[in-house]
Order: structure tokens, then C-alpha cells, then sequence
């Protein structure tokens, strides 16, 4: 599969990991908007949360979702943000799931 982040998970395209398990990983954004900004995803491809969903994996989203809490805890000064950007209109130009932990800086809100 023609895939950004399934290549980066079989280590055919190089990245700074941050965390691996065997379901998760977790890397260093190429293009940080936080002083800290890591992807977290799951190994195996699911193009988006709704279609990890649909496949009812509720363990592998609960693990997602702990990694990326405990690494916005460590990484955070006082709280952090996590991201699903999802589809066109929802900004998402990877299409394999994965949580923005952004942290290290005040967030404002709305997001552009
Ligand atoms: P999204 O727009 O939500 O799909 O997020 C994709 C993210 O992947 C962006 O923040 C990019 O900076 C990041 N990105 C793209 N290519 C790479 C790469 N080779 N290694 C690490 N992060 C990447
Ligand atoms: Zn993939």
C-alpha cells in the first residue's frame, strides 16, 4: 500500500520514534507547530478515527489515545492538546490515522 506512515512503521522511511509498542507508534512531527509535536498511530492502517470505528477496535483506540495522554502529561507544561484531523474538510492530508500531541506553548482557540 502506497502509504506515508505504514512505510515510516516498517521502517522504510526514516523518522525520529518517540514510542513503539507493538499496536502503537509514536514519532516526531517533520514540521513541528508546538515545541512538542508528536504523531501517534496505530502500526497496522486505518485511513481515519471513523474507519478505526467501524472496525470495532475498541482496545486498539483506547491504547491510542493512553499513549498519546501519557506522552501530552510528560511532554506538557500545564495541559497539552490532542488532534484527529479527519478527512478533506477536516484538514487531514495523511490518510493513516494518527493523534497530533501538541504541547509546550498556550494553545489558542479557535483552531484556523
Ligand atoms: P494531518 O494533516 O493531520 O494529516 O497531519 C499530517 C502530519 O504529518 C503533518 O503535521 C505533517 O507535518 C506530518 N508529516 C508529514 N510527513 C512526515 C514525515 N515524513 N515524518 C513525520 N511527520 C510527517
Ligand atoms: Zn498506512
Amino acid at each position: 500500500m502506497d502509504c506515508l506512515f505504514c512505510k515510516i512503521a516498517a521502517g522504510e522511511i526514516p523518522s525520529k520514534p518517540v514510542y513503539r509498542d507493538q499496536t502503537v507508534l509514536a514519532i516526531e512531527d517533520i514540521n513541528p507547530q508546538a515545541p512538542t509535536h508528536i504523531l501517534v498511530m496505530p502500526v497496522t492502517h486505518h485511513a481515519n478515527i471513523g474507519e478505526l470505528s467501524d472496525a470495532a477496535d475498541g482496545p486498539l483506540l483506547a491504547h491510542l489515545m493512553e499513549v498519546a495522554t501519557k506522552l501530552g502529561r510528560e511532554r506538557g507544561r500545564d495541559g497539552y492538546r490532542l488532534v484527529m484531523n479527519t478527512g478533506e474538510d477536516g484538514g487531514q492530508t495523511v490518510d493513516h490515522l494518527h493523534v497530533h500531541v501538541l504541547a509546550g506553548r498556550h494553545m489558542t482557540w479557535p483552531p484556523g
